[in-house]
């Protein structure tokens, strides 16, 4: 979810999209002075931009855009850009840290083997993060391991 209400212009999203980790170079900062931004090229939709959802995390050295990694959110500190499940829990009223628990395990998704932070809360996974301090993956991943988790806890 984005909400560039809440941007400070950090550049933090910018330098993860950037040369830091994904190289895709999709977001940048459009505007002078107040009307400074975080914008994709040409200032358009996400959707018609170089941005393409992309779970380059190269994590694993061989996925080229396999899917969304968002590590853009990751970086966000303020909350413009923030996962979705969080966005909506808050939005209803339910979303409570001091009711969550945080389980750092492997993912089983490939061979790489990432670490993931699982964040329950009600016995529900809310939301996926890996440590930044694991010297591989820096807290990046790919959309497997950040968003493929619901199959976990489908239980019909
Ligand atoms: S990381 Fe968040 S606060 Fe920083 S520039 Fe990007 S959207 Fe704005
Ligand atoms: S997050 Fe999971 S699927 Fe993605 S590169 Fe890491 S181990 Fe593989």
């Amino acid at each position: 979810m984005r909400d560039y209400d809440k941007c400070i212009l950090c550049y933090k999203c910018v330098d993860a999209c950037g040369d830091q980790w994904q190289n895709s170079f999709a977001i940048s900062v459009a505007g002078r002075g107040f009307d400074a931004r975080i914008a994709v090229e040409h200032d358009g939709p996400l959707t018609d931009s170089a941005c393409v959802y992309c779970g380059n995390c190269g994590n694993c050295g061989n996925c080229g855009n396999c899917g969304n990694c968002g590590n853009c959110v990751e970086v966000c500190p303020t909350g413009a850009l923030s996962f979705k499940s969080e966005f909506d829990m808050r939005a209803a009223g339910t979303w409570d840290e001091t009711e969550q628990t945080e389980t750092t395990t492997v993912c089983a998704y490939c061979g790489v083997g990432c670490n993931l932070t699982l964040h329950v809360q009600d016995n529900e996974i809310v939301k996926v993060t890996s440590p930044h301090d694991n010297p591989v993956t820096h807290g990046n991943l790919c959309i497997k391991g950040r968003f493929g988790y619901q199959h976990v806890q489908n239980r019909d």
